[in-house]
């Protein structure tokens, strides 16, 4: 089969031709049929995150059909729609026991440390398929399968309650589905921050109040916007101090900052008058679980996550096409999803 790799860090991904993947008695077969390129794909290919050993097949956002199965893969059948959780885990550690196998002793990621979706195949566990509804399309199932899944996590990461405010910073494919996502849930005023006019009139068009933090402080209009009081939620989708420490500053009594976007570099808050003053909390929040999935495929059935404007375009298996969006992205970053149909 054809298969488009990281053979070589820093450098282009290679179309390679590799065996069709063998499949273990509780695996299920998928013939691919949407594979999203991520952000995370392009720090992959860089170097800048590490992946497993080289070559790799990327491609972390699966959906497809299931092809056969192993002997023990009794909860699926040859020709059923399904996309791929891709946080591999052993079902049975002290964080796997309890639904929390993002942090699974033996945890590895599909697309990452294991070969991905960017080929026509991959044998994946059973644990680890779900069945696609039928009104969702193969391409918005892969892309929900990370950005729309983190930001749902996210969500209940800060414990959403309805009639709440919520702040959204960044309104790139996270913050497209957080903000459908947090109204779908019952949130009273969903804001998105962001410097893009595009990205905020996308966001507008979704539901949201823009605030465009390059013509004044975010801070100071959220607060205007809430009378005063601040946000009961903010989510930061970025990954920027300036950014983290907004989302912190924005909260109002008893606010819940959850930080999802990723940098290594530290902010500065103060801990009496930004947290202590209002028993204000600042959550970490790392990928998503398989339990939040049933629930986020239901939202994308009845329409509640819509993610026809975020997944703009498709590409076929084809290494220049692939190289190409992810230069893209690496130069221009942006909401607009690519997504490979082998
Ligand atoms: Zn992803
Ligand atoms: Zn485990």
């Amino acid at each position: 089969m054809k298969a488009i790799r990281l053979v070589e860090t820093g450098r282009p991904l290679e179309m390679q031709e590799i065996p069709v993947p063998p499949v273990g008695e509780r695996d299920v077969l998928i013939r691919i049929r949407a594979a999203g390129i991520c952000h995370s794909d392009v720090h992959y290919r860089s170097g800048r995150s590490s992946v497993g050993t080289l070559p790799q097949t990327l491609g972390h956002e699966i959906a497809g059909v299931v092809e056969t199965t192993g002997s023990q893969a009794t909860r699926f059948t040859a020709g059923d729609r399904v996309c791929v959780h891709y946080q591999g885990s052993c079902g049975q550690c002290t964080y796997c026991s309890r639904g929390y196998e993002q942090f699974c002793h033996e945890g590895y990621m599909i697309g990452k440390h294991r070969d991905g979706g960017y080929a026509e195949y991959i044998a994946v566990p059973e644990r680890n398929v779900m069945l696609l509804p039928a009104e969702i399309s193969f391409e918005h199932g892969a892309a929900m399968m990370c950005s729309s899944s983190t930001s749902f996590h996210a969500l209940h990461k800060a414990r959403l309650q309805p009639g709440e405010t919520v702040a959204v910073f960044g309104a790139g494919g996270l913050g497209m589905s957080a903000i459908q996502l947090a109204r779908g849930m019952g949130a009273l005023e969903v804001f998105a921050v962001d410097i893009n006019p595009e990205k905020l009139d996308l966001a507008r068009s979704y539901g949201a109040i823009p605030i465009n933090a390059s013509a004044g402080d975010p801070v100071a209009e959220l607060r205007r916007l809430t009378g005063g009081k601040g946000v009961d939620v903010a989510l930061e989708l970025i990954g920027l101090p300036l950014t983290m420490r907004q989302s912190v500053l924005a909260l109002g009594v008893f606010g819940r900052a959850v930080l999802a976007g990723v940098t290594d570099k530290p902010f500065e808050i103060n801990g009496y008058y930004d947290l202590i003053g209002k028993e204000a909390e600042v959550i970490g929040c790392s990928d998503h679980l398989m339990q939040e999935f049933p629930l986020l495929l239901e939202y994308g059935r009845r329409g509640v996550l819509d993610l026809t404007q975020v997944v703009t375009r498709t590409i076929s298996l084809d290494a220049g096409a692939v190289n190409a969006a992810m230069d893209e992205l690496e130069r221009f970053g942006g909401v607009v999803r690519t997504v490979i149909t082998p």
